[in-house]
């Protein structure tokens, strides 16, 4: 399809190291539980990625919980110890902030940048009379706000609570330590960062070990049953092996800010969400005031541009964004928000083109409305 893809936050073209690992493994039968040579070849292979991965982000190999998604991964963290009371941020994505809900969470307010109130996070857990289960977000998906993860660990620890940390929309985009992060949980996902759709981990350290979900064979020390999908793994590994230093992170930087800085330039009205806090290098949310997000994207898509709006629920429909409604924006700058986000095959001439395509579109409904009114 001819196309400028600019929906990394959604998912992301996969790498061509990654199709080759992947290739290497696809078609073969190889379960890691079998006992004869294919099956020790699988284990072997299986274990050297578990190895690949944990040494990247600073943990033990058997503290990886291999899964298929990153929300497979965040429901075994919140629904894993139900002796816990979960308190999560409001700006989580749905994978965490709907089974909250379900699960009777309570939610933590964020300030104007959408950083976590570590005062309301204190305050909250000096009230329990149970240990909880803090749940925040490395880095938004709509956003790309980074929380100050290692500061909420403290908190969290000092009261006797575990902390778990969805870091699916950082891998690879901005340094990934969990060690460094002092986090209990942290959830991983292949597929953002271009790995395949179909691979993720829970990264369950120390003492923290949750009830497993799915329950059967011993897969995965019996943490979560189920035959492990090798080539996914294998496609994981190599992602992860590619992207551990960030190697693109730079020039995505590069590309975003002169993405809004072009924008800014043109239309001193565009409000670019969160500019001011720690942001993702690849992510940029802005508002086009008084055009609707929907006419955006159609507009958008027509002339050839992927982006998206709030988070595209599963129905493909745009619902209104809780993130930056979390935020305090009003309600009519939100619904005329977009989010553009960048990755490793994104270039000079896209982001050009796109800006380009921001700054007509406006100047066009602009002179429409001046002719009407
Ligand atoms: N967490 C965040 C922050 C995400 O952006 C996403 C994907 O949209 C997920 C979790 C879910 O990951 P997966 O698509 O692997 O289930």
């Amino acid at each position: 399809v001819n196309s400028i893809y600019l929906d990394y936050n959604a998912t992301a073209p996969l790498r061509p190291v990654v199709r080759v690992a992947m290739d290497s493994v696809r078609g073969l039968p190889l379960n890691p539980s079998s006992v004869h040579r294919m099956g020790q070849e699988a284990k072997k292979r299986l274990e050297a990625a578990r190895k690949t991965i944990a040494d990247a982000i600073s943990v033990f190999p058997h503290e990886i919980i291999f899964t298929a998604s990153g929300t497979e991964a965040n429901n075994i963290a919140l629904r894993g110890f139900a002796e816990r009371t979960l308190l999560v941020a409001a700006t989580e994505h749905a994978s965490v902030a709907a089974l909250g809900a379900r699960l009777g969470a309570a939610t933590l307010p964020v300030d104007e940048n959408g950083r976590l109130r570590l005062d309301a996070l204190a305050q909250a857990l000096a009230q329990l009379n149970r240990p909880a289960l803090v749940s925040v977000m490395l880095a938004n998906n709509e956003t790309g706000v980074i929380q100050p993860i290692a500061e909420i660990a403290a908190i969290a620890h000092a009261h006797g609570a575990l902390l778990h940390c969805d870091a699916v929309q950082a891998l690879g985009k901005i340094p990934l330590d969990a060690g460094l992060l002092g986090v209990d949980l942290l959830t991983l996902s292949a597929h953002k960062a271009g790995g395949p759709i179909g691979a993720g981990a829970l990264v369950a350290r120390g003492n923290a070990v949750p009830q497993p979900l799915l329950v059967g064979g011993g897969q995965e020390s019996g943490r979560r049953a189920g035959t492990e999908n090798l080539a996914a793994i294998a496609g994981f590994a190599a992602l992860v092996s590619e992207v551990a230093h960030c190697p693109e992170a730079k020039e995505m930087q590069r590309l975003r800010d002169r993405l809004e800085a072009r924008i800014a330039a043109m239309v001193p009205d565009a409000v670019i969400h969160a500019h001011q806090a720690p942001r993702l290098p690849n992510t940029s949310n802005i508002a086009m005031p008084g055009v609707n997000s929907e006419t955006q994207l159609m507009h958008f898509d027509l002339a050839g541009f992927c982006v998206s709006a709030g988070s595209a629920c599963s129905s493909g429909r745009i619902a209104p964004s809780h993130v930056l409604s979390a935020m305090g924006v009003a309600p009519e700058l939100a619904q005329s928000s977009i989010r553009a986000s960048l990755g490793w095959a994104t270039t000079e001439v896209e982001i050009e083109a796109f800006a380009e395509a921001w700054i007509g579109l406006y100047q066009r409904l602009k002179m429409r409305d001046r002719a009407s009114a």
